[in-house]
This record gives C-alpha cells, structure tokens and sequence, in this order.
C-alpha cells in the first residue's frame, strides 16, 4: 500500500434534509475516503505518518478509547505499512459499552493495545516510550506538542478543496462540522483565516459532540494559535481569530458519546433517505445539532455544507443494538 493511495479529493452533492428547513444541505463526503472504512481520521493518520517519517521516528504510540475512529485508522495503516503500532485505549468514555468494532479491529491489525484510564496516560505514554527506546525503536506519540500542530494543518487542505469546489454550487455560506478534538474545525478555521480577504468566504461552525464551552474553546485556540507561531504567521489579529471560532456546545446532550433517540433516529433515517450512513457519537449528534442551529438562528435561505468525517463502523456499532 502507498500511502499517498489513501487520501483523495471527496465529492459534494446535496442531499435532502430530514428536517421541513429553508435551507440547501449539502455533504462533503470525507466518509468516502478510500481507505480503512474513509473519515476524516484517514487525511489525519496520513499526516501522523508522514510527520513521523520526517522527524526519524520508527514506532507510532496513538491513543483513543473503544469507539475510536483514529485508532482504527492508525492502527490499520501501520499494519498496512509495516510499522510497529501501540494504542493507549482508556477506558473512561465507556459507558458500559463492552464491545465496538473499531476497537476489535485495532486488535486485528495486530497493534499492541495497553488500556488505562485517562489520569494514567502521561504516565502510560512514558513507560512505552521507555519500552520502545530500550527495544532499539524511536517513539512517536501523536497527542504532543508538533504531532498536535501538524495534525491541524489537515483541514487547511480541505478549507481550500472546498473552496475550489464550491465554486460549482455559487458558494457556501456555511460549513458545520462535528468537533471532538477540535483538530478538523480548527483546519477548517485556519483555512478561512488564511484567507479572509476571500469575499463571502462561508462561516466555519463546529458542533461540540464532546465538550463544554469553556474547554472547547481553549482547545480550538492552542490549535489555532500554535499552528501560526509554528508557521511564522503573524499577521493575523487576535480578534480576527477569535471571532471565526464558533463552537455550538448546546447540542451535546450532556457530553461524549451520550445522544438522543432523536439522534438515533437521524441516523437510521438519514441511511434510508439518502443512502448515507451516520452514527450517534459523531455525525449523527453534529448533524441533528447543525439542523437545529440553522433553526435557532433563523436561518434561512443559505448553502449550507456539512463536512461528513466518516465513523462507518459505529453505524454497525448502533446496528448492532437493535
Ligand atoms: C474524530 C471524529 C470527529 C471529530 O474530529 P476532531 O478533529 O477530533 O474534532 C468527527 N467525526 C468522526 C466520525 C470522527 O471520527
């Protein structure tokens, strides 16, 4: 496998609301992504790996918990390639969930799988490095300082995939995405920063499917911030940033993971309205969350796109429920 074979320009179409909206919806199918079951977690893991190439490292450590669509990826790209893999998977989002199938297929890809709880990862991270280092390997951890920088310029690319395309439809005035980590909105929010003088450039808007405000924000900003002082751009004015950041947190149903039958439903409906798969952590909460914020700011009349970051297998995770 070629790992510039795992990552290609992905479709826009639009596709019918399930909600009675005045708006147009369309999807940017990043779901479509032609490797490990697609997602935004295939453009990401590309970039990890590519980054860890390029500072020397050998032996990737990445991290997540059960339903983790990065681990998935990762762990399958180092099978893929040939590169040794450990996943720190903690155990505190669990809910009592026993089984995922992103978490089954982590062990099939033969990475080495350390559980822990999110207090102990520090410490966790530190013991395998040691182990790797004592092995005769070179570490590369993907939740620490550059590895985090780099994985925000993903979505810069795709700010501006998106503005080549849009082009097709006579502009977006908005792109929603589902924000976890902040990593995909932040891209998305320095794309549009970088280019701001773009008239009528599309309002960035991520729906919070994990945290509160105050810790969303704080995130969005380390990204945001740490990815110009990295790039020696300094001609972007704090207010200027702080005003292109909107996160929605009101549509978190009380935090990761945690959803609605409404949000169920979006997903089982969505599938056999338009034939696309969402699923209840993710897509399907930031879905039903972008519908309801066009509604609650009244918003109408406007292009809306909504970025799908993929998770097919969490759709047969809530499958699997019935
Ligand atoms: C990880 C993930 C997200 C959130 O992306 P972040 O960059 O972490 O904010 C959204 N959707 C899916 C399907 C994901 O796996």
């Amino acid at each position: 496998m070629k790992l510039e074979n795992t990552t290609f320009k992905t479709p826009i179409h639009e596709i019918t609301s399930l909600y009675s909206t005045d708006n147009q919806i369309f999807f940017k199918r990043d779901d479509l992504q032609p490797f490990s079951f697609g997602g935004n977690k295939v453009r990401i893991a590309r970039k990890i790996i590519e980054h860890m190439y390029a500072t020397g490292c050998d032996t990737l450590i990445t991290y997540g918990n059960k339903r983790s669509n990065l681990c998935r990826v990762t762990t399958n790209m180092c099978a893929a390639l040939g590169i040794k893999c450990y996943m720190i998977s903690i155990t505190d989002d669990d809910h009592g969930l026993k089984k995922a199938f992103n978490g089954e297929m982590a062990h099939l890809f033969g990475a080495q799988v350390i559980q822990c709880e999110k207090s102990e990862v520090d410490a966790t991270v530190a013991k395998v490095k040691e182990k790797i280092v004592k092995e005769g390997g070179v570490p590369y951890y993907i939740n620490e300082g550059d590895a985090v920088i780099n994985q925000a310029s993903t979505y810069v690319d795709v700010y501006n995939e998106i503005m080549e395309q849009s082009k097709e439809f006579g502009g977006f005035d908005y792109i929603f995405c589902a924000s976890g980590s902040g990593t995909t909105q932040a891209g998305l929010t320095i794309g549009k920063l970088l280019n701001s003088d773009t008239a009528e450039a599309p309002k960035v808007v991520g729906i919070s499917i994990a945290r509160v405000k105050e810790r969303g924000l704080l995130k969005l900003n380390e990204h945001i911030n740490g990815y110009f002082a990295k790039n020696n751009i300094t001609n972007i004015p704090a207010e200027r940033i702080s005003e292109e950041i909107n996160l929605a947190t009101e549509y978190l149903c009380g935090g990761y993971s945690l959803h609605t039958d409404e949000i169920r439903n979006a997903c089982t409906q969505m599938l056999a309205v338009n034939g696309i798969e969402l699923d209840t952590t993710y897509t399907g909460k930031a879905y039903v969350g972008c519908e309801k914020y066009l509604k609650d700011n009244n918003i109408k009349g406007k292009k809306v796109l909504f970025v799908h970051t993929g998770g097919l297998p969490l759709f047969f995770d809530l499958m699997n429920e019935f």
